[in-house]
């Protein structure tokens, strides 16, 4: 079995933007009301002595969107100073990474992700469902300043959905060839937006693969990441392309990921809606931190065996809660 060492967690489940494939504008969404987010001495408890001693050592920040947590640079700085914590990541929009990029790599952040669906503003508009006029620019002048700052290779998540950015899959490639970036395509996923799913469907990595091999050849890329992402290059690009395939392909024997909600919910698994723990009720009714320990220890050694039983029932076609809300 594959080791558990990777901690994803949600910091808070809201956003500014309201992305058609994760919560688009007008679906129904209960917020986490502020008092049930876990406080930043809660999470970094459940780190120093449940995560750690149990053998974490990749954190990844997300959400919702995470830079809209105020106490975000100061979350970053105490994680980063745990030695055993030897990968700490975040993933944004980075519609506020122009003003906060500097703070968070002077706080020790040193790997971001930032999601970027399109290049056309009006496109880009439309999938975040936002239409003020400046969007795009803001968002891109956040990537340039982190990138500026030290942030270097960034890496830029792509979802394609057909009939919104499908015709731009050459067009996000092309950013890899003069820029040491890896873009990731990312398959969309039932989760969030059923009805866009269900009326527009994926693109199959594959699919994606071919469109970019005949355009300029692809060559299977000696940078490996750490994750589930098949790795390719452009012949002669700085940068790569990295293809993350959870609709067609099944990852979960490589699988070494854990999700903890901004409510307190462990999940072993992005399709598990019924095998997770409730830390912040423990946390908050003083349950011995041993036990506890004990329990994420046992949600750890199932977690392979939910992950595929969940596949083979075909959990993949219906969810509850959002991507925002599970920790994306
Ligand atoms: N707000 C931040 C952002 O957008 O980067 C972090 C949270 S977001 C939920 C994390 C990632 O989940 C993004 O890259 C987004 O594209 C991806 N995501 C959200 N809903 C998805 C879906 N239904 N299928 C596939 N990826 C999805
Ligand atoms: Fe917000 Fe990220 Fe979801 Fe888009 S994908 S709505 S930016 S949380």
């Amino acid at each position: 079995m594959n080791q558990v060492d990777y901690l994803r967690i949600s910091l808070i489940d809201r956003c500014n933007y309201r992305c058609q494939y994760c919560m688009p504008e007008g679906s129904e969404l209960d917020y986490i009301l502020q008092k049930d987010l876990l406080t930043q001495e809660e999470l970094l408890t459940l780190i120093k002595e449940i995560f750690i001693p149990l053998g974490f050592s990749k954190i990844r920040l997300t959400g919702g969107e995470p830079l809209l947590r105020n106490d975000l640079v100061e979350i970053v700085n105490q994680i980063s100073s745990y030695e055993q914590i030897s990968d700490l990541a975040l993933t944004t929009n980075a519609y506020f990474l122009e003003e906060k990029a500097e703070d968070l790599y002077r706080a020790g952040l040193k790997r971001i992700n930032i999601s970027l669906d399109s290049l056309n503003r009006e496109t880009f508009n439309n999938i975040i469902g936002r239409s003020a006029p400046d969007l795009w620019q803001k968002t891109w002048r956040g990537i340039q300043k982190a990138y500026q700052v030290g942030f270097d290779p960034l890496k830029i998540n792509v979802v394609i959905i057909p009939g919104l950015n499908e015709g731009e899959i050459e067009d996000l490639a092309e950013l890899t060839i003069e820029r040491n970036w890896h873009l990731r395509y990312i398959e969309f996923m039932p989760i969030g937006n059923d009805e866009l799913f269900k009326n527009r469907a994926w693109v199959p990595s594959t699919e994606i693969r071919e469109r970019i091999k005949q355009r300029w050849g692809l060559i299977e890329s000696q940078v490996k990441g750490n994750g589930p992402a098949d790795v390719y290059q452009i012949p002669g690009a700085k940068g790569t392309l990295g293809f993350i395939s959870q609709m067609s392909e099944c990852f979960c024997d490589r699988c070494n990921r854990v999700r903890l909600s901004a409510d307190g919910w462990l999940r072993p698994c992005l399709l598990n809606e019924t095998g997770q723990i409730d830390l912040k009720k423990a946390l908050r009714s003083n349950q011995n931190l041993e036990q506890l320990q004990q329990a994420v220890r046992l949600l750890l050694t199932d977690k392979s065996d939910i992950n595929f039983k969940l596949r083979e029932k075909g959990a993949l076609s219906s969810y509850t809660r959002t991507m925002s809300q599970i920790g994306g």
